[in-house]
């Protein structure tokens, strides 16, 4: 007997409903296989600048920031890769956390409190979820992009609260479309409202220097990047390096470095993380064919599975989901595709509704057009329901 008796039963409960997860080791396939899963979308994560960047760093210094950035972990790199984020993002300021997952966990609740009120997307991503948990404010979720559900709520609370947050992925993790940036903006500013946008799968990706979502919708409406006070980046996902940021106004990351708790209460990642993340900065800079590759596959993609019957869905961008329905037929899809040497997750409860299970293709510069065909040939055809 043992106090944790109850796992087992919980893990089989998993199991039956197909939900179960193994532990593994990458994406326990063989090398060799065609890796559809990574989210080092601009094939940034092996480039040797990041690796020799943080050996460099790690010949001057410790590996370990030893201390909370606001003790003593804060080293120069962190200055420099900060300060060269808020270049980049054209903010005031910028403010690194060991993952984008903290940087939500943090933000969140340092902006709202007992008395506020924070409209959230139903389909925002966990850490922003977690984030809203984590406060005290009023929380409301809006339908998916459904900015006039959103605007009947902001009416509605008109008066009755302090301050206001919308939260909002740019670019949904699991459907692969935009948040209707522009509108939010306008919305946000009209109401009187801050608005966070999380740029995790855009920063590096989108927008003609590769700022994000927030960028790429600029080009139809400049006066967006003004109307969002919050910007959340991720350097784990494009940039291939690891950490979260949030760029915006001095007095906004003043504030950060004060009170979002992850940040004071965590060690800082290691010095060498930030030298590698200033390397993997002035690739995405300095590199824009790497965006211009990962668009041209992204769109040959979804044109290919289209012409085999399937649906994306809403997608318009690297992120291509194939729809399956049940989990078991997303897994049942992701093994015959395993079997031929392609990785592509199968995507389940909770990271999605029950019954909305998925193959989540992430598309790279790494991959070739040739990669792309030999995957949709290996998929086959829906199976047509009678
Ligand atoms: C992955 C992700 C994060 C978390 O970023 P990490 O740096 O991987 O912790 C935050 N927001 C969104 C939308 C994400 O997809």
């Amino acid at each position: 007997m043992s106090s944790l008796d109850w796992l087992s039963e919980a893990l089989d409960g998993l199991t039956q409903e197909g939900l179960r997860r193994e532990r593994r080791v990458g994406s326990g396939l063989p090398a060799g296989a065609i890796d559809f899963g990574s989210n080092d979308y601009l094939g940034i994560a092996g480039d040797p600048r990041l690796a020799l960047a943080a050996a460099e760093a790690s010949k001057k210094g410790p590996w370990g920031a030893g201390a909370s950035p606001v003790v003593s972990g804060r080293s120069s790199l962190h200055d420099e890769l900060e300060r060269r984020l808020a270049a980049f993002e054209r903010a005031e300021a910028a403010i690194v956390f060991p993952s984008g997952f903290a940087a939500n966990a943090g933000v969140v609740p340092a902006l709202v409190d007992e008395g506020d009120v924070v409209y959230a997307d139903a389909k925002n991503h966990a850490s922003l979820i977690d984030g809203c948990r984590l406060t005290r404010a009023e929380r409301r979720v809006y339908p998916h992009n459904d900015v006039a559900v959103l605007e009947m709520m902001l009416k509605r609370d008109s008066g009755q609260s302090r301050r206001r947050l919308i939260v909002t992925d740019g670019l949904f993790s699991m459907d692969g479309d935009f948040a209707p940036l522009a509108e939010l903006g306008e919305l946000a500013e009209r109401h009187d409202a801050m608005l966070l946008v999380d740029e995790a799968h855009a920063t590096g990706v989108w927008g003609p220097h590769g700022r994000g979502s927030i960028e790429h919708a600029a080009v139809q409406s400049p006066r967006l990047p003004g109307q969002v006070a919050v910007h959340v980046g991720t350097l784990s996902k494009a940039l291939g390096s690891a950490g979260g940021f949030v760029s915006g106004s001095g007095a906004l990351i003043d504030w950060l470095y004060n009170r979002a708790r992850p940040y004071v209460f965590s060690t800082a990642s290691p010095p060498a993380v930030a030298a590698a993340s200033i390397a993997a900065l002035e690739i995405v800079q300095a590199e824009p064919e790497r965006r211009e590759a990962v668009h041209r596959n992204a769109a040959l993609l979804r044109e290919l599975l289209h012409a085999a019957g399937w649906s994306t869905g809403a997608s318009v961008s690297q992120i291509v989901p194939i729809h399956a329905g049940e989990a078991e037929v997303a897994l049942a899809l992701s093994s015959q595709l395993a079997e031929r040497g392609f990785y592509v997750p199968a995507i389940r409860p909770p990271s999605v509704p029950v019954g909305e299970s998925l193959l989540r293709v992430s598309v790279s510069a790494r991959h070739s057009a040739e990669d792309l065909r030999r995957l949709v040939e290996a998929l086959g055809s829906p199976r047509k329901t009678e």
